[in-house]
């Protein structure tokens, strides 16, 4: 599993905003929401770390995005902070990306090679060859020394780990009272190897005015606003004899169930084609066809975990859906609470993202003669 640490601690007095610099819009949205949003498709779980007196205000940013993100209070320093940030992770994640929250131009590229450098050799570091020439100083700005700028880098984050590897950079750094300035340099005292991967130049720290003028620049070619797909979906299934009734994941008790290939979960069926047809990837059909016996019997709540890691692949993700169950009986009013949140936990929303509603057709069609049911759903993705 991997998870992501957020680092939004600083006071950003250099930027004189007299607010966390982070809170501070960039073409509309702010630069935290623009830090996070960057890592949704990558990691499981995000942690924020924030100055406790921030926090009240960093969880209004994450509600605006509809993100379940633990938000923790930071420490004296970077390092305690990320010290508190890795004590609040999962305990099934096993690989962590540390990113400044307010390096907001962060790109997916760039996160993806530090991914699969982490998980080839334990550690992915972002950097970039140094343009300038670096000189040492003395006490009275003096230059001393010189070194060969070919073998400079100046690193950026994010820098991912083995979650086992930085815990122990981390516990090494506190017994010694090393302090770094960033979390590759505790590894590196510890003895270990860092890897350094590719960066980014437009990858900018934003410290002071400068950078958020450079940064509009840099986003005048990009849209402001996340790019947003809606797709739909429809199924239906025969009801017959002797089989379960099973909408959204939830067993209904009926004295009749529906007829299909999978479980015939025709309400996730639905969803399912819904999120495939917003990214413009066919249906479920192409995807789980019922001429493999790998699906015989299979829980369609299984197949929307499979689609949900389908689009992440995309860099994609479900903001909100809405799901319409056609059927004459049973009444379903009393499993729909357990429905939504069914669907809720499989695409990592709020349960105020998830409607499901039912319906009966008046007695008409082949819904009202209790022949089958049809579900419809509608949902939103976002990209990027
Ligand atoms: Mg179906």
């Amino acid at each position: 599993m991997w998870c992501a640490i957020i680092l939004a601690g600083g006071s950003g007095s250099r930027m004189g905003a007299g607010c966390n610099k982070v809170l501070l819009p960039l073409n509309g949205v702010s630069i935290i929401r623009r830090s996070v949003r960057a890592f949704l498709p990558f990691v499981e779980h995000i942690v924020l770390v924030s100055r406790e007196e921030d926090m009240p205000d960093m969880a209004a940013e994450m509600a605006q995005d509809g993100l379940q993100v633990s938000i923790v209070p930071g420490g004296a320093s970077r390092q305690e902070s990320v010290w508190r940030g890795l004590q609040a992770l999962p305990e099934a994640c096993d690989y962590v990306m540390i990113h400044d929250g307010a390096r907001c131009m962060i790109d997916g590229d760039t996160i993806a090679r530090c991914i699969a450098s982490a998980k080839a050799c334990g550690t992915g570091v972002a950097a970039v060859a140094v343009t300038d020439t670096i000189k040492q100083v003395n006490g009275q700005e003096q230059a001393i020394h010189t070194p060969d700028r070919s073998t400079l880098r100046a690193v950026q984050t994010p820098q991912a780990f083995h979650l086992p590897l930085i815990l122990r950079a981390h516990q090494h750094a506190m017994q010694e009272q090393f302090l770094g300035t960033d979390d590759a340099s505790l590894v590196e005292h510890l003895g270990e190897t860092v890897q350094l991967v590719e960066g980014n130049r437009r990858n900018i720290k934003m410290t002071t005015p400068e950078d958020m003028a450079v940064a509009e620049a840099f986003l005048q070619d990009s849209p402001a606003f996340p790019i947003l797909r809606v797709g739909q979906g429809y199924d239906v299934h025969r009801l017959v004899e002797g089989r379960d009734l099973i909408l959204c994941g939830v067993t209904v008790p009926h004295t009749l169930g529906l007829l299909g290939h999978s479980d015939a979960d025709v309400a996730l069926h639905a969803l399912m084609d819904a999120m495939l047809g917003a990214m413009a990837l066919g249906d479920i059909g192409k995807h789980f066809p019922d001429t493999d016996e790998r699906y015989r019997g299979i829980s369609s709540m299984t197949l929307l975990h499979h689609v949900v890691a389908l689009l992440k692949e995309h860099h994609a993700r479900v903001t909100n859906c809405d799901v319409t169950i056609i059927a004459q009986k049973p009444k379903l009013l009393p499993y729909i609470p357990q429905m939504r949140e069914n669907v809720a936990k499989a695409l990592s929303l709020p349960v105020e993202r998830v409607n499901i509603k039912a319906t009966t057709t008046e007695r008409l069609g082949f819904e009202g003669e209790e022949k089958g049911i049809t579900a419809q759903a509608i949902c939103m993705v976002q990209e990027g």
